[in-house]
């Protein structure tokens, strides 16, 4: 462009407004459609931000990758909406208030239960909402008239209405099971929700005696890594397989510092080769043990009570938390001299994945989906393609999660939440699970309580996709539902697709019958540039905010989304969102250049009049036919791929390139069909970038001289593959990919040698192709006006010339003299010496590079960038031997 100065955008000032008036417009609602689609519906459900939430670049990549769809979806014509809410988010608010209470000097237990559900939802009015601005912030055009919260009323009552239903279904039920315990937050945590953690620990070798020798031996000797649950032993069990072991099976040994009585048995689940082929067996602190003990009939004995300290019974180590316990348990073990052995073991623990406390595999009574009956509709669904998955291979990780579910614990102990609606009359033991509050008994007309405990977050969260469109005033016949369900898109992260994706699928197939979406979206992790988790400890994060500040939300959402391979993690590179807010720059200036050149414009219909013209018509026909298919498969690197190849290299570089002439001009008529022709091609182009950038574009349309069919581009139509289809010339394209190869290929032969744009060049070109000879010479004055030549042949017979330097290009070989030009001996020389210096430098840092200690110390960026640098000199080093082989 001959426009060579920077007009750097500023967001600020036009991103904020522009977001106003959409909103303004009514444009994020529901309206009315158009065209072919007018009547359907199309529908996203955002994964409801917890309402601690502040906005991550999970949340950026994801957000900006539904506002891509749903923006591309309403100007095709569909009648969109993007659901909007946020996730009371049981464990993680609670958490949150409970330490602002204490920072306050407040205990939760000494205000009770009702004042403390009162603080979170004053917490969540201070700063439940920021998350929902940062949204706005990024142009998500979500539906922010009706927000959702998922402690709504009527929220509440879809929850209740779910678990009644499948409590009378049979497919709720309480029972006692080992789950694992956070004694820390004391409440049980999904196994899902459960972090593992590598621990360096220990294998202790306890002695337990026989109570009759058994072949000679007084004692058998058990290996546990938790010694401290040996006051729970209730059996000892051995391999079938192990032929020693068979002997004991049938005895009993008395339990050191307990002096219970436990028999040894045999037991499949033991592994004949592990340890010393005896197990002690502890089935109220381990599920495998608790599997054995239903096997054979043995007591659980729960020795923990809910903050993980030894319950009464046991003397000196009742009251010892669980780390005490193990201390003074093996010190008892030594002084009895039944402490065999001790070895290091190193093992993996699960924590607590919110306060990070080793959590306890504890006995206890909880409510639980039985999961078998609603797996099967969840399986088939995704079995026979109603739901499909982006990329692929995550419905295979789908399947795999559903066969491996086995029965969800849905009760914790916890205040903030959906309180479990199970009513207990205590007088007549009538207990029922009931949608509206129960105060006295139906039976016997005492009061009744309230179970204590709320419901895992995620049981609300399975909800979403209908609970927010109507289901719980009018079920299924709701306006809504009938009209927009199953929603199109979800696209979410991989953590939480069995958390979430497969439960809201369970749920939806109950309640709705019909699956909650046609399509899931699995996005990459975005990992920070080092290739590790981003995290505030590391200080490798990086912050959307602050991105958005630096490239503009568009810059950022472009940026993300060229990075949007198939691929499992995202390794965010930052150059990318530089170089979108550089293309953003670029769309600024050349819409400049197309308004600036507008004189003596009328509107009217595009028509292609020159081969230039039918080349970037036929390039943006077959484009929008691309981009449709990429839509439809979401693949968000390649859409961004080709807009910024087409905008930058064809409109900008060649075709705006290509016009400047006809510009300046003197036949009035041509000028005319020029500006119509730069003006339909920006515009369209306008509308492929839109739902990525939406503000840029919208910036521009505003401005842009045509007759518009909406007052907004947010909601003009989409480019129509269809009709544009008119326009695709095979030939013309060849024929000016040809004309640019060839002109690029003498512009960088100018700059190698340093000649002077104006000093006219001698060309020639030898084609591969006949047709290819023709196609050119038909473009013979635009190659010789557009690169400074005084001579072109062209041909398929064309030799290479003495004295001239040899460009390739697809199908063409590209010759230019430099008899005259160049000083060949001057150059010569100089290209010698560059030869030598680099061949040293090449050498020194391949040695550098083969030194395996070298390999071994350094850090993996420096090899990295050490390995960066050869390849760039010998690619140096590989341009400079061509050249020289090109002068002879
Ligand atoms: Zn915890
Ligand atoms: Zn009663």
């Amino acid at each position: 462009m001959a426009d060579k100065k920077k007009v750097e955008y500023d967001f600020a000032a036009h991103e904020a407004p522009l977001f106003q008036a959409w909103n303004e417009q009514g444009y994020f609602k529901r309206t009315p459609g158009f065209g072919k689609h007018a009547d359907d519906c199309y529908t996203i459900t955002i994964p409801p931000p917890n309402i601690t939430g502040m906005l991550h670049m999970g949340h950026a990549l994801n957000d900006t990758i539904q506002d891509t769809c749903i923006r591309h979806a309403r100007m095709q014509g569909y009648r969109t909406r993007w659901i909007l809410g946020t996730d009371h988010a049981g464990i993680a608010t609670q958490t949150k208030v409970d330490k602002k209470l204490t920072d306050e000097g407040i205990s939760r237990l000494q205000i009770g239960r009702e004042k403390f559900i009162e603080a979170c939802y004053e917490w969540r009015r201070e700063f439940g909402t920021t998350i929902v601005e940062q949204i706005k912030g990024m142009g998500c055009s979500c539906d922010y008239s009706d927000e959702h919260f998922t402690l709504d009323p009527d929220y509440v009552k879809a929850v209740r209405r779910l678990f009644v239903q499948w409590y009378h279904d049979d497919l709720i039920y309480r029972g006692k099971r080992i789950v694992n315990w956070c004694p820390h937050c004391t409440t049980a945590i999904a196994d899902d929700e459960a972090e593992y953690v590598d621990e360096a620990g220990h294998l202790w070798y306890l002695r337990y005696p026989l109570t009759n020798p058994v072949n000679g031996h007084d004692y058998i000797v058990v290996a546990t890594t938790r010694p401290e649950t040996m006051l729970g032993d209730t059996g000892v069990a051995v391999s079938p397989k192990d032929e020693n072991a068979q002997a004991f099976v049938g005895a009993t040994v008395e339990l050191p510092l307990v002096g219970r009585t436990i028999p040894i048995f045999s037991d499949y689940y033991v592994d004949a080769g592990f340890g010393t082929g005896f197990v002690k067996v502890t089935p109220a602190h381990d599920p495998n043990d608790w599997a054995m003990g239903e096997r054979h009939g043995l007591e659980k004995i729960n020795i923990f009570d809910e903050t993980a300290h030894v319950v009464e019974g046991y003397g000196e180590f009742s009251g010892l938390d669980r780390d005490a316990a193990r201390k003074a348990i093996v010190a008892a073990f030594d002084e009895a001299g039944l402490l065999d052995h001790v070895e290091d073991h190193d093992h993996s623990v699960m924590t607590c994945y919110r306060c990070h406390t080793k959590l306890e595999p504890w006995l206890s009574e909880q409510w639980f989906v039985a999961v078998d009956r609603l797996k099967q509709d969840a399986a088939r669904v995704v079995e026979d393609n109603s739901i499909k998955f982006y990329p692929e291979r995550w419905r295979q990780v789908y399947l795999d999660w559903l066969a491996n579910l086995k029965d969800w614990c849905i009760s914790r102990q916890l205040w903030w939440g959906h309180r479990i609606p199970m009513y207990y009359c205590d007088a007549c033991g009538w207990e029922d699970a009931c949608e509206e509050d129960v105060a006295v008994c139906p039976q016997c007309g005492a009061p009744v309580r309230q179970d204590e405990d709320v419901l895992d977050t995620w049981f609300s969260s399975q909800l979403w996709p209908f609970a927010t469109m109507g289901w719980t005033e009018e079920g299924t016949a709701a306006e809504e539902l009938r009209r927009a369900y199953p929603t199109q898109v979800l696209s979410t992260a991989r953590d939480i697709m069995g958390l979430w994706v497969a439960r809201m699928v369970m749920a939806s197939m109950y309640c709705c019958d019909e699956i909650p979406f046609h399509n899931v979206i699995i996005h990459p992790t975005v990992m920070a540039a080092d290739g590790k988790p981003m995290s505030k400890s590391r200080g490798n994060g990086v912050d959307p905010l602050k991105l958005m500040k630096d490239y503009g939300a568009d810059g950022m959402r472009f940026g993300l989304l060229m990075q949007v391979t198939g691929a499992q993690d995202l390794r965010f590179n930052e150059d990318k969102l530089e170089s979108s807010r550089n293309f953003a720059n670029k769309i600024r200036n050349a819409a400049r250049f197309v308004m600036m050149n507008l004189d003596g414009y009328v509107p009217g219909a595009p028509e292609p009049t020159t081969p230039a013209d039918a080349w970037i018509f036929s390039r943006l026909a077959g484009m929008v036919a691309r981009i449709d298919a990429e839509f439809d498969e979401f693949e968000f690197s390649e859409i961004t791929r080709e807009l910024y190849a087409f905008f930058w290299n064809e409109f900008c570089d060649w075709y705006i390139e290509f016009s400047k002439s006809r510009l300046a001009g003197d036949d009035p008529a041509d000028r005319l069909a020029c500006q119509r022709n730069l003006v339909f091609v920006l515009d369209q182009a306008l509308r492929l970038l839109h739902p990525i950038m939406p503000f840029i574009t919208e910036e521009i349309y505003q401005d842009l001289p045509v007759e518009k069919e909406a007052p907004y581009l947010i909601v003009s139509q989409w480019p129509d593959a269809e009709d544009l289809s008119r326009y695709i010339q095979h030939d013309a394209e060849r024929a000016i990919t040809m004309v640019a190869d060839t002109v690029s290929a003498v512009r960088a032969v100018r700059s190698r040698y340093g000649i002077s744009p104006r000093q006219a060049l001698s060309v020639a070109v030898r084609t591969d192709q006949d047709t290819d000879s023709r196609l050119l010479e038909a473009q013979r004055q635009l190659i010789v006006d557009t690169a400074h030549l005084d001579n072109l042949v062209i041909g398929c017979t064309v030799e290479k010339p003495a004295e001239s330097s040899v460009s390739l290009a697809t199908g063409l070989e590209i010759y230019t003299r430099l008899s005259g030009l160049v000083d060949f001996d001057a150059e010569r020389a100089r290209l010698q010496k560059e030869q030598s210096s680099l061949e040293k430098d090449a050498a020194k840092l391949a040695k550098k590079l083969e030194n395996p200690g070298y390999l071994a110390k350094a850090a993996q960026e420096i090899i990295d960038k050490d390995r960066a640098k050869y390849t760039d000199l010998t690619d140096k080093l590989q341009r400079v031997r061509n050249q020289l082989a090109e002068i002879g």
